[in-house]
């Protein structure tokens, strides 16, 4: 392929014989036009400057009207550059740190072109400069294009940060009716109005589980907007994880029961306490667990494990249940926004499709990491860490 590019052009060329491999001036013009750039020499010893004909058609000025003195072009440079201009270059010649810079050099028409320039120096024995040259590149377009990414980025954040915004609001103010449909519907079922028929019953009761199912739907979505917003801040404390697990436990029961599903748990003495905020702890077991026994088949099993990672200084917690899996392909999904693998099965259980997604951003929020590995038809283990930067050793 490149040999008969290379034959292709040949004859433009010129044969191989032709080549003259020692650059004589003539040669080095060749290059220093072909690289379009400015090109500029300073003898800082006379205090004078020569610069190309692509230098003065990057300002714009011909070559009579434009003397390339330091004054000169520091006036170019655009007011608020100079300082840093001035920084490198004095870094430069005093230290002889690395010249480069992008700069804003105004035009003759007034408008300011961005320029990369970078230059190296001439020096004497005693390390004196007498001399310093280099190139300047018009880098404008590059520059305007990045400009113009930032900007549509900032405006795609503050759009963003508005959205999560109005859906707090909006979750905050559905969630008072929302309570009032659920109290008066639940004192309905209890017959506090006076006896149901069979289908009344039947009826009030849907309507007090989907209002509650719409509930914790507006609270976990409010969860989400407002970690998304930046409204949630972490209140850590330093926590007992045994007494945590145990308290936490506690809550699960009839739902264990119900499953038939036994859970149990191991903690290694190397974490006795963590430090994270006890409320947001509870809604990430709260989620983990009741999916590891939601999920489960009858008389499984759920075990959660607790060990500090071996080579960093995290907490880790596994989460291992024995229910139906989730194939490999729909696991980059599971942490996003209203997923549900399978939406029959899941909706069975009355899922929301939120509880990963609010999860996965308080894990994050603690500064830790969550991921799952699971088997279809075998179970799944979730996984999660937690830094123990500012773990309390083990005492009471
Ligand atoms: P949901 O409220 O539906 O449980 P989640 O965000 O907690 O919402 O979970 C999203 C989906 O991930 C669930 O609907 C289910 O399909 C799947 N999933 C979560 N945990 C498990 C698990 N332990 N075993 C099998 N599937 C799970």
């Amino acid at each position: 392929m490149v040999k008969s590019m290379v034959k292709q052009i040949q004859p433009l060329i010129g044969g191989p014989s032709r080549h003259n491999f020692f650059l004589n001036e003539e040669h080095y013009k060749l290059v220093l036009e072909g690289s379009q750039d400015g090109i500029w020499d300073w003898d800082i010893v006379q205090g004078v400057s020569y610069w190309n004909d692509r230098f003065y058609e990057l300002i714009g000025c011909a070559r009579s009207e434009f003397l390339p003195t330091t004054d000169n072009f520091l006036n170019l440079i655009h007011p608020d550059d100079r300082e840093r201009f001035l920084h490198h270059l004095t870094a430069h010649l005093k230290y002889n740190k690395k010249y480069e810079i992008e700069l804003r050099i105004r035009h003759a028409s007034g408008k300011y072109l961005y320029i990369y320039t970078r230059g190296k120096s001439l020096r004497d024995k005693e390390g004196n400069v007498l001399r310093m040259a280099g190139t300047a590149t018009d880098i404008t377009e590059r520059k305007q294009i990045e400009l113009e990414l930032e900007q549509a980025r900032a405006t795609a954040e503050l759009a963003n940060k508005k959205k999560s915004q109005f859906l707090a609001n909006v979750s905050h103010e559905l969630r008072t009716p929302l309570n009032a449909v659920i109290g008066y519907s639940e004192m309905l079922e209890n017959g506090m109005a006076g006896e149901l028929t069979e289908k009344q019953q039947k009826y009030i009761h849907n309507v007090a589980v989907s209002s509650r199912h719409l509930l914790d739907m507006v609270n976990e979505l409010l969860d989400l907007s407002k970690i998304e917003a930046g409204k949630v801040q972490l209140h850590v404390e330093k926590i007992h994880i045994q007494t945590l697990l145990d308290e936490y436990l506690m809550t699960f029961e009839k739902l264990m029961k119900d499953k038939q599903v036994t859970v149990s748990y191991t903690i290694d003495p190397d974490v006795d306490y963590i430090e994270a905020d006890p409320i947001r702890m509870r809604q990430i077991f709260l989620n983990l667990v009741t999916n590891g026994i939601k999920f489960n088949r009858p008389d499984g099993t759920l075990h959660i494990r607790i060990f500090k990672a071996a080579d960093q200084d995290a907490m880790v917690c596994e989460i291992e249940d024995t229910g139906i899996g989730i194939s490999e392909d729909k696991i980059p999904e599971l942490f996003s926004e209203f997923y549900q693998v399978d939406n029959s099965y899941a909706r069975q259980y009355e899922g929301t499709g939120l509880g990963l997604a609010v999860t996965k951003r308080l894990v994050e929020l603690h500064g830790g990491t969550i991921w799952v590995k699971s088997r279809l038809g075998e179970g799944s283990t979730f996984i999660f860490t937690l830094p123990l930067l500012h773990s309390v050793p083990c005492s009471d």
